[in-house]
């Protein structure tokens, strides 16, 4: 717990506030982008303690948010309708697909089960052999080396009866994406650490160039997010674009070469489908070829090119940090995390959940 209580120091937080209450002379946007930074944000009252002239923007960096319909629909029916046994991380349990969520189908007879690994499925396979296994894999690049891990080791080990639903995405080309939308108004970007704690900072730099605004990688503690919106604020008081790493004690320059390896063995980068945002260019990974005995969606000939229409959710807006999640006319009424109509009420890392647990929290 050391660690925890020396970022979360009082007098700490209250040196940086006082710090960028003096250095601030205008107006500045900055996008958090991944939503454990949101949650800090949100959960520690740090928006409420900032500079007026400081508005923070929540992106788009929620991966059970930025699933699509599609691939939940996929998972659905192969619960319900393949006889597969499919194991998920439990956060995509209660996400809702077009008709029903893989909690409802588990309900309906659907053999669903919430792991912490894939290495998990792949021990039940190994172990069961006339059972048709499959992993949801989804997420950003946090959860792909184990993924594509499980996956290489079942190669290994000669399992016919595993398999992997991907939907993997990238958080660079979000982050271009993003930014080219004319409404998205930002002046800096808080990077993910744990993102870049896999990935290294290489492509950060050329991301810089190309979005033209200074990107600050930050942790996940409170006097992580502080000491990066100051560091953004500093930059953009002086005029400067440009790289910087807050979370050095975590994120080395190389990243983690090891997890990269495996990653890139088993997976290529491919145009993918994000909820909300749709399709971006080369924003995620399907398997290589020469692993394609372990893509569920060949193996079942699933549709996997359906595009939804969403309802009432204007998650396309909270993602794009267009709208904040109470300007959304179904927060807190309609849309609550018992019944959600969107991913980013029912994710722990979604801003309408942490906005929405921050406003039960301080109305107790
Ligand atoms: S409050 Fe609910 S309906 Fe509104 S944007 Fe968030 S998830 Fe969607």
């Amino acid at each position: 717990m050391k660690y925890q209580n020396e970022y979360r120091g009082k007098e700490e937080v209250r040196k940086i506030l006082d710090e960028l209450q003096r250095i601030v002379t205008r107006e500045h946007s900055i996008m958090e982008i991944c939503g454990g930074q949101t949650h800090t944000l949100v959960g520690y009252g740090l928006l409420d303690m900032l500079p007026k002239k400081i508005t923070m923007i929540h992106g788009p960096g929620c991966p059970v948010c930025v699933t699509p319909i599609s691939i939940l629909d996929n998972a659905v029916e192969l619960a319900l309708e393949h006889d597969v046994t499919l194991f998920s991380f439990g956060d995509m349990l209660r996400i809702p697909g077009t008709s029903k969520s893989l909690l409802e189908a588990r309900a309906e007879g659907g053999k669903v089960k919430a792991v912490y690994s894939p290495l998990e499925a792949v021990t039940y396979a190994e172990k069961n052999p006339n059972e048709e296994v499959v992993f949801l894999s989804i997420g950003f690049e946090t959860t792909m080396p184990a993924n594509a891990y499980a996956v290489d080791l079942a190669k290994k080990r000669g399992l016919e009866n595993f398999s992997i639903l991907v939907s993997h995405v990238l958080v660079p080309p979000a982050v271009e994406a993003v930014m080219s939308d004319p409404l998205t108004k930002v002046d800096a970007l808080l990077a993910a650490g744990h993102v870049c704690t896999i990935t290294g900072l290489s492509e950060y730099g050329p991301l810089v160039e190309k979005v033209k605004i200074p990107i600050v990688v930050t942790g996940f503690e409170p006097l992580d997010l502080l000491q990066g919106i100051l560091m953004a604020v500093k930059q953009l008081e002086a005029g400067e674009i440009k790289l910087e790493n807050q979370y050095g004690r975590v994120v080395k320059a190389e990243g983690n070469p090891a997890a990269m390896e495996v990653t890139r063995r088993v997976f290529e980068i491919t145009d993918m489908e994000w909820r909300g945002l749709g399709v971006i260019p080369r924003s995620g990974l399907q398997l290589r070829p020469e692993y394609a005995d372990f893509d569920a969606s060949l193996r079942f000939s699933l549709d996997t090119c359906k595009i939804e229409s969403e309802s009432e959710c204007i998650a396309a807006d909270i993602l794009k940090g267009i709208k904040k999640p109470p300007e959304c006319p179904a927060f807190g009424t309609r849309c609550v995390p018992e019944n959600p109509l969107g991913a980013p009420m029912v994710s722990n890392e979604g801003a309408c959940s942490a906005y929405y647990q921050h406003a039960q929290m301080t109305s107790i």
